[in-house]
């Protein structure tokens, strides 16, 4: 870390850095024009890139004078930190108030005072160190506060997907189907809730081995989310093979072709299961309940209800759908 002297004058060059030597410090790059000191700073002198503690700049230079040059420097990000010292004859107010303007932190007065400039310039290098210090702790902060908030994320995604699927997961459902519950009463609309459970699923998993029963399940995830088109609609993993779907603003009529499509979505993809008997691929029975806003049926009301019409499809053959009506 360098200390830069700027002076047209070798006289000035030579009494500065007798005493900046004097007071052990070592490191000191003498130069005479402003255009010298440019040069340093683009990376273009002997020493190649230099890194900057301070600056004595002199004011009255021929060509550019030493205001024109600290705000030369002062628009240089690199180097904005680095305080700049005037070293001047003049105590011209106006001078002054330029230099200040410019970005300048301090001046001294030629003649120069050797216990005056050492002052000057121990107090700049300390207030330069310190601002590094605060600026590489703010951006250690910030790196920290980007990575908390990223585990929180993930966290977060953790306990509320499932991990197998990647959709909703159980604790996720509780709480979006009592919201959307509480919100359809706010707002007296309908909702309906499907239940669904993939066929003979045990015999699959006894079939192709427990793997092939984990794609499946990925596979029939993906399907019926994809199926749902409307924003407000989301599908959990209920548990095991058995999903649920929340219908917000759904009547049965709504629910029942929902329904029908995501029941007919997983026909469609033709998965191999020559040990369902009630078809030769996998499939899914489903179960629907409707709760209009004339309706006082609870949460849990409305899950045994769907469970019901779901055993139903069940026991009617399976691959189907069939409706509860809440209070029959
Ligand atoms: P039904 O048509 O009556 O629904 O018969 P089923 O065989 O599908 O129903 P049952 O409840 O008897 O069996 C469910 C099976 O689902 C048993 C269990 O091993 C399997 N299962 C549950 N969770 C997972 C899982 O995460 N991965 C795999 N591969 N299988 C699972
Ligand atoms: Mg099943
Ligand atoms: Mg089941």
């Amino acid at each position: 870390m360098a200390i830069v002297i700027v002076d047209d004058t070798t006289f000035s060059l030579e009494v500065i850095k007798a005493f900046l030597l004097s007071a052990g410090y070592v490191d000191i790059i003498t130069v005479q024009s402003a255009r010298e000191l440019y040069q340093l700073l683009d990376g273009q002198s002997d020493r190649g890139k230099v890194d900057l503690d301070l600056i004595l700049m002199d004011i009255l230079m021929p060509e550019i004078n030493g205001i024109e040059a600290c705000r030369n420097v002062k628009m240089r990000e690199e180097f904005v930190d680095v305080p700049v010292i005037m070293v001047t004859a003049t105590t011209d107010k106006d001078d002054l108030q330029l230099a200040f303007s410019a970005g300048a932190m301090d001046y001294i007065k030629k003649p120069l005072d050797k216990v005056e400039l050492l002052a000057r310039v121990h107090s700049a290098l300390r207030l330069k160190h310190e601002t590094a210090r605060r600026k590489a702790r703010e951006s250690e902060l910030l790196e920290v506060t980007r990575q908390l908030k990223a585990a929180n994320e993930r966290l977060q995604n953790l306990s509320f997907l499932d991990g197998l699927t990647g959709i909703a997961n159980r604790r996720q459902f509780d709480q979006g189907f009592l919201q959307e519950c509480r919100r359809a009463k706010r707002e007296g609309s309908p909702i309906s809730l499907i239940m669904l459970d993939i066929d003979f699923f045990k015999a699959f998993n006894d079939t192709y081995g427990h793997l092939k029963g984990d794609d499946c399940l990925i596979t029939v995830a993906s399907t019926l989310k994809k199926a749902l088109r409307r924003p407000g609609d989301f599908i959990a993993r209920y548990g095991g093979e058995e999903f649920a779907v929340v219908l917000p603003n759904t009547d049965d009529i709504g629910a029942g072709i929902i329904a029908e499509e995501l029941r007919a979505s997983i026909e469609r993809l033709r998965i191999p299961h020559s040990n369902s008997q009630c078809a030769d691929y996998v499939t899914v029975s489903l179960g629907i309940i409707t709760r209009f806003p004339d309706q006082t049926a609870r949460p849990e009301d409305m899950i045994l209800a769907a469970d019901r019409a779901l055993y139903r499809s069940k026991h009617e053959g399976r691959n189907r759908v069939n409706l509860e009506r809440l209070g029959s």
